[in-house]
Parts: C-alpha cells; structure tokens; sequence
C-alpha cells in the first residue's frame, strides 16, 4: 500500500450521509483534521437504521467502489462487515404469471426470461444486456467514478466513442427504448423500474439509464445487519483514526469571509471554523440560499418546478417463515 501524503487543515463536512462519511474517511486518513456534523441522531443519512429497522438502501452493487474505499485507507472491506453475494439478484412476480428471478449469470438469466416469456424475449434480453453493458463501460470512469463529471470531458469521450452515441439513444427516454427493445410488456416494466434508483420515472428519465441494469447484472451484495452496518463501520474506522462525527448538530450557514469559507454556524449557535468545507446535504439547499446567501452560487438550480418525493417508505419488523 502507498503511504498516504501527510496532509494538515481543519475540514468540516455537512452531513453524515454514505456520501460524507466515504468523503471524510480517506481525508482522516491523510492527516487532516475532520468533523462531521450531522442533524440526525446518529450518522448514516438514508443508510441508516430508524427504530432498529434500515429505512433505506437495501443491497450494494459496484463492490469494488466501496472496496476501493477502504483499500485506500489501508484496510479490507471486509474485514469490517459481513458481505453475502445475492445468487438472485432480483425476484419479480406479477398476479397472474407468477415470479421471474434474474441472475449475476447472464445466461442464466437470459434462460429464465426465455421460460417466462419466449425464445424471441430471450434474444432481445441478450441484445438489451450487451448495450447496458457498452453503455456502463463507456460511462464508468468519464462520469459515474469521477468526484466531478465534467459535460466536456464526458462529450470528448462521446466523440472519441461514437458508437456510444447510439446506444445511449440521445434525446430518447427509457420507455421509448425499453418499448423498442422488449415486445413483452412484462420485460418493459421490470427493466423501466431502473429510472425509479434515482427517482425518476421510465417516461420522463433518459434511455441512459438502462445501464444500470449492467451495475446490478456484475453482482449484488447484502450486508449482514443490513446496510447500516456498512455506514457504522465507515463511522467507527473515522472516529478509530482521528475523526470527530457530531451528530445533532444541524448546521445553520455557511460563513465566509475573504472569498472562501471560514466556518459554519450552528442551530445552537456554536460556530466552528474550518480551512474547507464539504457540503453533504442536496445542493440545492445551496442553490436556494438556505445555508446563507454567500455560498449560492456554489450550485444551481437544476429545475423551477416543485419537487415530489421520489419514495414513500414503510419500514416493518417481521420475522419471516415458509
Ligand atoms: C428507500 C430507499 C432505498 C434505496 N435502496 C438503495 C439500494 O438498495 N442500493 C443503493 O445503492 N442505493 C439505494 N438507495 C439510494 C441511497 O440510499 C442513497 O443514494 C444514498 O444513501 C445517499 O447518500 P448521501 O450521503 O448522498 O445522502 P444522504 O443519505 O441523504 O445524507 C445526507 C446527510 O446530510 C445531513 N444533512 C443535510 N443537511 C444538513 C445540515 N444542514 N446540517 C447537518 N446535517 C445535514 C442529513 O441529515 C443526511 O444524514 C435507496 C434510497 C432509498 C430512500
């Protein structure tokens, strides 16, 4: 392993969400001074457990993200939680046709779908799983891997790629394509429900989105405990190296001075400073001015039109039986 640069600065990060807490940990373990605040009673955002129950993500796919992750800050993934692979990756069930499970093996999959719906259903399969899996090697490193895609990075490698124009479907959605691709209704839905991982619907979400089909097809993981323990675990490795995570502790404002950030202000009042500062919240709360008004040009704003949510969840505690 290469040992990490010594860094030093006193950096504060909003929010102690999967996002802030992979931000935080390999800037601990470069020797800076960090602290994460965060308004919630314990750190994790969405990943985190509401009475005793995980609220939110419930499996893990592009392992190595993670395993890269903990790599950098010179430990093993899973050393710290308990991963188990997922043989199915997905079960579906419709009322009158009952279930139809897909698999990391592709074949697999593809002779499960060739049962339930047909042999033509099989081959568009086949044909839908290659271009999600162009279209998730073309856009891995340029956008989904980068900290900050960049759309002029992102066109020149378009363009150094034309075939990836195609298979991105420009200007088409993902019920268009997912309607060229499947003549099975069925097929159109099940794979349509990809738009829904970012809280977008198929008509209204970019043909693009079919690649993350692909980041499920390469495996999926469940964390034992659930995926809380991933962010505990992240939490513990920050606090063992040095890091200090404040929980119930909103952050107010962003203040700044000289043209850069100079700390922040707490509901309580409290202000703390810091060199930088990480904004783990939606941007745009910065767009909208609601962390003070000197930081909201530091994102924009991406629609005018009113937000819905994107999920309604309803956690229960069972224990399950045949
Ligand atoms: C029901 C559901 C199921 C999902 N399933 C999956 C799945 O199976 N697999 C998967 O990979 N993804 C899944 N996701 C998506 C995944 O959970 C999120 O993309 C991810 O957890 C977001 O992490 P984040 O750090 O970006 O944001 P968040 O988790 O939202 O973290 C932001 C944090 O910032 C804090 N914060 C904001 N403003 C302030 C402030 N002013 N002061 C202090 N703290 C502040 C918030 O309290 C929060 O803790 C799911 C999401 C949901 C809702």
């Amino acid at each position: 392993m290469k040992k990490p640069r010594h860094c030093s600065g006193r950096v504060i990060v909003i929010g102690g969400g999967i996002g802030g807490l992979a931000t935080a940990l390999p800037l601990v373990h470069r020797g800076f001074d960090v602290t994460i605040l965060e308004q919630q009673a314990v750190p994790g955002g969405k990943m985190r457990q509401v009475n005793g129950v995980d609220a939110g993500p419930t499996v893990l796919t592009m392992l190595d993200v993670f395993q890269d992750l903990f790599a950098d800050a010179g430990e093993s993934l899973t050393d710290h939680v308990h991963l188990v692979p997922q043989e199915i990756l997905a079960r579906h069930w419709w009322q009158d046709s009952g279930p139809l499970d897909l698999f990391p093996d592709q074949e697999r999959s593809a002779d499960a779908i060739g049962e339930f719906a047909g042999t033509a259903a099989k081959t568009e399969f086949l044909t839908f799983s290659k271009r999600a899996a162009r279209l998730f090697d073309g856009f891995s490193e340029p956008m989904m891997r980068q900290a900050e895609p960049s759309l002029t990075a992102l066109t020149s490698h378009v363009m150094r790629h034309p075939a990836l124009i195609r298979d991105m479907g420009l200007g088409q959605t993902l019920k268009r394509l997912l309607t060229r691709s499947f003549t099975d209704p069925r097929l159109r839905q099940l794979f349509g429900r990809y738009a829904t991982y970012v809280g977008g619907s198929p008509d209204r979400s970019p043909a693009l989105l079919s690649l993350i089909w692909e980041a499920e097809a390469r495996g999926v993981w469940c964390v034992k405990g659930g995926m809380s323990a991933l962010a505990k675990a992240i939490a513990l490795l920050i606090e063992a190296k040095g890091g200090v995570i404040r929980t119930q502790t909103k952050v107010e404002k962003i203040n700044t001075a000289l043209g850069g950030v100079s700390g922040v202000r707490l509901a309580s009042g409290e202000a703390l400073y810091a060199d930088q500062i990480v904004f783990n919240g939606d941007p745009r709360a910065l767009a909208l001015g609601l962390l003070g008004d000197t930081t909201n040009q530091v994102a924009t704003i991406t629609t005018k039109r009113a937000r819905s949510h994107s999920a309604n969840v309803w956690s229960f505690s069972a224990t399950p039986s045949d």
